[in-house]
């Protein structure tokens, strides 16, 4: 039985059914009234109820614009409400797709964290709430090496999951059983925090111009913008920096090469990987815009996983902290002489790999020299049959 009422619920998660309402009960006032002083009334009760409000709000920004992952303590009790519409009010009103990033990756990861200190029963109504209709098992399904102590029905999973840009949960990477797609607790974790990521960011509809004149109005919220237009300065936050750090690689599954495929297999079936191949994996990841958290996803289901101990590599690989050095991909030279090279293997092989590429202007075809290489012209194959596909049908 879980320990929730609805009301417990949604103090710690204000974003299902009620959580708005706690925060904004506009749906009771005159639609006549001045919204100047109806926000001004509102402000000025939660400002003066939480005398810390101006300060936990800057340090929430702040946080976000410094990427950190933690920081703040998220309570159980109203004010968690009001912080979290209030964070996503002011998001609506700078209309700044980098800062929304930051924060949206700030606040979903201390959701995550929560999400994973829920019993199993609590994460179930939780994910029942958020139409992520997750069950449970006293007897675990034991796939592999892996004990998987939840299931849900693909028609389910699938919408969820394909929020994450993380091939990691496509349905071609999961253990799928009679219409079952079998998860560990952290998986569902990790698929609620991008549905938590998600309702922070504001609703593009909504014009952040006429919010923002509004919000400046505001007695509480007028310095506390003045406060944060100061940090995003000082951080010179704009949008073209959003536009050019966003242009990447959307790299899936179906680029992947037949190296990291191989890998990838094991570990979803509880198989221990040799250090080598973690470390193949970790800086694969790290050069192809995979965040740490879904490296870390990666090495879940090995049986000597140790949370602490891979996010410290991972972390490590990208050069946060230690010696600050980014490690680079293996080049497949390397990956050959470990005797990690797939290329002619029966199920995973490719002929990129095994025969290398027609380059401009060559009559024979190249070597590739890395499995970033394979990526890129994976891609270039597959747009080409598109391009084909689509002509033979006109
Ligand atoms: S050729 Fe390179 S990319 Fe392809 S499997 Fe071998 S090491 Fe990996």
């Amino acid at each position: 039985m879980s320990n929730y009422n609805a009301y417990s619920l949604v103090y710690k998660y204000p974003w299902l059914e009620g959580g708005r309402e706690i925060f904004d009960p506009t749906s009771v006032s005159n639609e006549d009234e001045d919204p100047i002083e109806y926000y001004n009334q509102l402000f000025t009760k939660y400002f003066e109820s939480y005398p810390d409000f101006h300060d936990k709000l800057l340090q929430v920004f702040s946080l976000a614009l410094d990427k950190k992952e933690s920081g703040i303590i998220l309570t159980g009790d109203e004010i968690n409400v009001i912080l979290f519409y209030t964070v996503k009010t002011i998001l609506t009103a700078f209309d700044n797709r980098v800062m929304e990033n930051h924060v949206s990756n700030l606040i979903s990861k201390l959701y995550h964290q929560r999400l994973l200190e829920e019993t199993e029963q609590n994460l179930e109504v939780l994910c029942r709430k958020m139409n992520f209709e997750c069950h449970f098992e006293k007897k675990q399904m034991q796939i592999g090496n892996v004990l998987y102590p939840c299931w849900v029905d693909v028609k389910n999973y699938v919408p969820t999951a394909s929020l994450l840009k993380d091939s990691a949960y496509q349905l071609i990477n999961r253990n799928v059983i009679n219409g079952r797609v079998y998860l560990l607790k952290d998986n569902v974790a990790r698929l609620l925090q991008e549905v938590v990521r998600r309702q922070i960011v504001p609703d593009r509809q909504k014009s952040g111009g006429e919010l923002m004149d509004l919000l400046k109005k505001i007695t509480h919220l007028s310095p506390l913008i003045d406060d944060i237009t100061k940090l995003i300065e000082k951080k010179k936050l704009t949008q073209t920096q959003y536009e050019s750090t966003n242009v990447y690689e959307n790299v899936d599954y179906a680029l992947y090469p037949p190296c990291i495929k191989y890998i990838l297999n094991k570990a979803t079936n509880g198989v221990n990987l040799t250090h080598s191949e973690r470390l193949h994996i970790a800086f694969f990841y790290a050069n192809t815009n995979h965040t740490v958290e879904e490296t870390v996803d990666v090495f879940r289901t090995l049986p000597d996983f140790d949370e602490k101990l891979a996010r410290y590599h991972v972390e490590f690989s990208r050069g946060i902290g230690g010696k600050g050095k980014k490690y680079r991909i293996y080049s497949c030279a390397k990956v050959k002489s470990i005797d990690m090279c797939k290329a002619l293997d029966k199920e995973y092989g490719d002929i990129i790999c095994a025969q290398g590429v027609f380059r401009k202007g060559e009559v024979r075809r190249i070597p590739i020299k890395t499995p970033k290489d394979f990526v890129f012209w994976k891609n270039v194959e597959i747009k080409r049959k598109l391009r084909e596909d689509k002509v033979q049908k006109k």
